[in-house]
């Protein structure tokens, strides 16, 4: 099975995917976490994406699709994958959709997460990842502190601020490019039939774990 998680930077994606993979056993697999571990191990891959990831801008499909289409074929994606952070363009869905294609394979369901624009930067600003890059645990300074400040609950490893989340300029570059290329896939996968819209918002008492309990329910109808 093929999940995606669409949604913009800050809604969640990643907290929800990793629940729902715990849940269904299902890998998942993180665009942005593949660079950030490559950026620290300081691979030619990550030298080349940091040029992009640091200024907010998307990384060439010559970059990342080779890289996602290599991450399907490893063994513990054989069932299937929890896609997060890819795809992000229509041009990336369409080569998506070719790849798996290739292996009789198809987009089951794509989790399409909404969030108010101003609690995604405060979200955003809030954000903590543990610096451990087997952990990779996210917190959140107001919604999901850590027991003890700045320090991982699962791992011990200090924790630290993204550095494109610490950047105004980066986040509203950020959210520019979703709304204007990452956005359309809303529509491009609901005329598939495979969208499933889900709200997580404070302002509604609406959180990650809500949203992953019901696409977890949703999966074992
Ligand atoms: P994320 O952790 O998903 O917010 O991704 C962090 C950064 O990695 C993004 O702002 C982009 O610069 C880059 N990135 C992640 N996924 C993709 C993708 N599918 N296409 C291009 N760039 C990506």
């Amino acid at each position: 099975m093929i999940i995606i998680m669409l949604g913009a930077q800050g809604t969640g994606k990643g907290t929800v995917a990793g629940l729902i993979s715990k849940s269904i056993g299902l890998p998942q697999v993180s665009t942005g976490d593949i660079f950030r571990q490559n950026i620290s191990e300081k691979t030619e891959l990550g030298i080349e994406a940091d040029k992009y990831i640091s200024k907010g801008n998307l990384v060439p499909d010559d970059i990342t699709v080779p890289m996602v289409e290599d991450r399907l074929t490893w063994e513990d994606a054989k069932n299937g994958v929890i896609l997060d952070g890819f795809p992000r363009t229509i041009e990336q869905a369409e080569k998506l959709d070719e790849i798996l294609s290739k292996n009789g394979k198809k987009v089951d369901l794509v989790v399409n997460l909404v969030t108010p624009k101003e609690e995604l930067i405060d979200r955003m600003l809030t954000r903590r990842v543990c610096t451990n890059q087997e952990c990779k645990a996210t917190y959140n300074t107001k919604l999901n502190p850590p027991k003890e400040e700045g320090i991982c609950d699962r791992c011990g490893s200090p924790l630290k601020q993204r550095e494109d989340d610490s950047d105004p300029k980066a986040i509203e570059r950020r959210l520019e490019i979703y709304e204007e290329k990452t956005s359309p896939l809303v529509q491009y996968y609901d005329k598939k039939g495979v969208l499933k819209t889900e709200t997580v918002s404070l302002a509604i008492n609406r959180m990650g774990k809500d949203v992953a309990e019901d696409v977890i329910k949703f999966l074992n109808k």
